[in-house]
């Protein structure tokens, strides 16, 4: 005689109720009561994270915290933390005001940062989930596209950020994310592309979308959206989207509508009378050199914060390879010292790396790979060595010129 194998809980039939039954000794559980179980068990998580509970105690940082917190990570661009630490703190609060009974319901507000190559702009949005404690994602602007294109859904991106919270979408609803490259979504002749409409702005549209906030449907699997799909819902309106491109020619805008209208501005450097200073000229950005630029007035008009950050000088490029919390120097000091060797750079070392890098015009990005080239050979050698307790790295050994200096048991000695 053949026993049907039925749900233990609702007592369902395998065979014709129920799409897949899981049998323990004795037991069986069918599907649709393991998805009830799961509903239960979260609605049960999200009443005991009281971190992410909305309306109880989500921590938000003083804009002046956060600056101190961007600090410890991020060399100069004073201005942009300011700005950026007052804009999350009020992102942060009007997400707490939400669902309270207020008369003004207050709008949200996207951060743009403009900027060089390497200066910071993924640094800042990752600093600022992390010191929040929210989930974190990047997306690059070039690979989206509008529906009907080849390349991704928009909707995409809110998948890396559901898949940062391990799914968790109520925590999702918090996070941040980092789209990249948005400068070439504008509108112009030289972004024309044949993976996606000729003229950008159907990217924008489909983006305004999730920034202005709406409840989206992402697919799980990630790819191409279709019917026969499933769809995890994902409300986008406290989602906080930092922006970030190097806005080429954008210069050129600024300086043209200023020079028009102000006779006595001049964006010419005092001493040569020539050399402009990037940074300083985008700092001078208004909404209407982004829309000359190549954007819609309504994806321009999501940002509430339009922020302009200079590219590193030779003395800054120091700074990031020592100072921050996190610094390369640091890390590296740290490897050899697990090692039980004690790493030394040299001041001239250090502006060496600095001064070729700027040379690469890649602002801090171009630090990495010199130091990581120039330490190669050593952290190859050196564990196999046994005796060092010392390793020098001097301008010479920047130059190529000679190899890093080992000291082996108090003893001065320079690897072959
Ligand atoms: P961007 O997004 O502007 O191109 P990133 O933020 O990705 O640049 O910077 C690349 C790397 O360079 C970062 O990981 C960081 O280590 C370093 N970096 C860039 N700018 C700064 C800065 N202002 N302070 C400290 N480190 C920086």
């Amino acid at each position: 005689m053949i026993i049907s194998e039925r749900c233990s809980f609702c007592g369902r039939d395998k065979r014709k109720e129920v799409r897949k039954i899981f049998s323990g000794p004795g037991v069986y559980i069918c599907d649709i009561c393991i998805r009830i179980c799961a509903d239960i068990l979260e609605k049960d998580q999200s009443g005991t994270v009281k971190r992410h509970d909305l309306s109880e105690g989500l921590i938000i940082p003083k804009p002046r915290e956060i600056k101190e917190k961007l600090d410890q990570y991020i060399i100069g661009q004073e201005k942009v933390k300011k700005q950026l630490a007052v804009s999350v703190h009020n992102h942060y609060k009007r997400v707490k005001s939400r669902g309270q009974s207020e008369d003004i319901e207050l709008e949200k507000s996207n951060v743009l940062l403009i900027g060089p190559t390497g200066s910071g702009k993924t640094l800042f949005a990752r600093t600022l989930a992390k010191l929040l404690d929210v989930p974190f994602a990047i997306a690059d602007a070039t690979s989206l596209t509008e529906a009907g294109y080849v390349g991704e859904d928009v909707e995409n991106v809110l998948l890396r950020l559901l898949q940062a919270a391990n799914f968790d979408v109520k925590r999702a609803e918090l996070g941040i994310i980092y789209i990249d490259e948005i400068d070439k979504i504008a509108r112009t002749s030289e972004n024309v592309s044949i993976t996606r409409d000729v003229s950008g702005e159907g990217v924008q549209q489909a983006l305004l979308k999730i920034l202005e906030g709406t409840i989206a449907n992402v697919p799980p699997q990630g790819g191409r959206k279709h019917p026969q799909q499933e769809y995890i819902q994902i409300n986008t309106s406290n989602i906080l989207f930092i922006c970030g491109g190097t806005f080429a020619h954008l210069e050129k805008i600024i300086e043209k509508r200023v020079s028009h209208k102000s006779l006595g501005f001049k964006i010419v450097d005092s001493v040569s009378g020539e050399k402009r200073n990037l940074g300083h000229v985008l700092s001078y950005v208004e909404t209407e050199d982004l829309l000359q630029y190549g954007f819609i007035p309504e994806f321009i008009g999501r940002f509430s914060v339009i922020a302009a950050l200079h590219g590193l000088n030779e003395n800054d490029l120091v700074r990031v390879l020592s100072e921050p919390k996190n610094a390369l120097v640091k890390q590296y000091e740290k490897f050899f010292k697990l090692e039980g060797v004690t790493l030394k750079f040299e001041p001239e070392a250090l502006q060496e790396i600095a001064r070729r890098a700027f040379r690469k015009g890649t602002g801090a990005r171009g630090l990495r790979t010199i130091l990581e080239t120039m330490m190669l050979d050593v952290m190859y050698e050196v564990p196999s060595e046994g005796n060092v307790s010392q390793c020098i790295m001097t301008r010479e050994v920047v130059e190529g010129k000679q190899p890093p200096i080992l000291i082996r048991g108090g003893e001065w000695a320079q690897t072959a």
